[in-house]
């Protein structure tokens, strides 16, 4: 949804109150404020009905009151005023911050589930990381179509202009491109001759890492192609374990369990438990729901029900594909 009022609905606005400040009734002079009476960052829309123009002393004077245009700082960036970063949000940033920001480590991979906000943390760390000076592009890599069509339209928020459909890509115009994992193993030289071409100074996201693996294409596709780059964002909704294959290579590291288990060594984790304490999900009971799941491991689709999940890998799998949201069953839910 807009924020900002287009030229005509000033117009109207500034005829509405005769040209004078709704507060203090001065006269108007250009680049007068259009305030929204109910902040938008608590939901007010950007309509005629909840907007009235001010003059500049007096719309601070009402943002300092009501807490609007209290803009975050991150890395000494000053982000968009309307981002109220959630609390791990802000923790996650702290510790990537300290490790690839302030530190000189490349990777980060942070567990966040659907629901957490992580496309907005995601477009932050890209913004801040472009204003610092340290990339000149950005290429995130999702698993599917429609995951690429949601986060450039999501980046447009942050003003961020990233290219998102199967064409070639035109460089000059963008701050970078959104691509799926499949596109990527088909034009693995072209991304790897980008990289090369801004030497280096790109942040690649994985999104949904866990698809990736060494021993399939879209795994090595990935790590031919972005092994030139400056930083690397992995997300991933549960931690992953590995038995044989790793995903991406020498790019994320696993922790051995007591069991004698490797399990990826998560740099953020926000799970469930954490997001349905803040709301952000609901918990959902599994007993009374079951059905089967087709789920995408290396280049093989596997069909099971939660029934038949044999080891615990099975069953997160099965997990992962029911609460996706392009998945049917969790639409099912939602309608019951
Ligand atoms: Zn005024």
């Amino acid at each position: 949804m807009r924020r900002n009022f287009n030229k005509s609905e000033r117009q109207t606005l500034y005829n509405a109150y005769f040209g004078l400040c709704a507060i203090c009734g001065c006269k108007l002079r250009e680049g007068f404020h259009i305030d929204h009476i109910i902040p938008w960052s608590k939901g007010g829309k950007t309509e005629l009905s909840n907007a009235q123009p001010l003059c500049p002393s007096c719309n601070l004077k009402k943002s300092n009151r009501t807490g609007e245009n209290m803009a975050q700082t991150w890395s000494g960036v000053t982000l968009p005023d309307w981002f109220r970063p959630r609390e791990w949000q802000e923790e996650a940033f702290k510790i990537y911050e300290q490790k690839c920001i302030g530190g000189d480590e490349a990777n980060f991979l942070l567990q966040a589930c659907p629901g957490a906000g992580k496309t907005h943390f995601i477009c932050a760390v890209i913004y801040v990381l472009q204003k610092l000076n340290y990339i000149d592009w950005a290429i995130i890599c999702v698993p599917g179509d429609h995951l690429r069509t949601q986060f450039a339209r999501d980046a447009l928020e942050w003003k961020l202009d990233l290219f998102g459909t199967t064409k070639p890509c035109v460089v000059d115009d963008y701050d970078g491109e959104v691509v799926t994992y499949p596109q990527l193993d088909n034009g693995k030289s072209t991304y790897k001759q980008r990289i090369h071409s801004f030497r280096g100074r790109v942040l690649i996201i994985g999104d949904e890492i866990h698809h990736l693996s060494d021993q399939n294409s879209w795994g090595e596709g990935f790590t031919f192609a972005f092994s030139e780059a400056r930083y690397r964002l992995f997300t991933t909704g549960t931690p992953f374990r590995s038995d044989n294959e790793k995903i991406v290579g020498e790019w994320i590291t696993y922790e051995v369990t007591n069991r004698g288990d490797r399990v990826c060594s998560l740099n953020y984790r926000y799970g469930y438990d954490s997001a349905v304490k803040d709301g952000v999900v609901r918990p959902i009971v599994f007993p009374e729901y079951d059905g089967r799941f087709e789920y995408w491991k290396g280049d093989k689709i596997y069909q099971k029900s939660f029934e038949e999940a044999e080891t615990h890998l099975e069953q997160s799998y099965c997990l992962q594909t029911a609460l996706s949201i392009e998945g049917e069953w969790i639409k099912d839910i939602i309608k019951e």
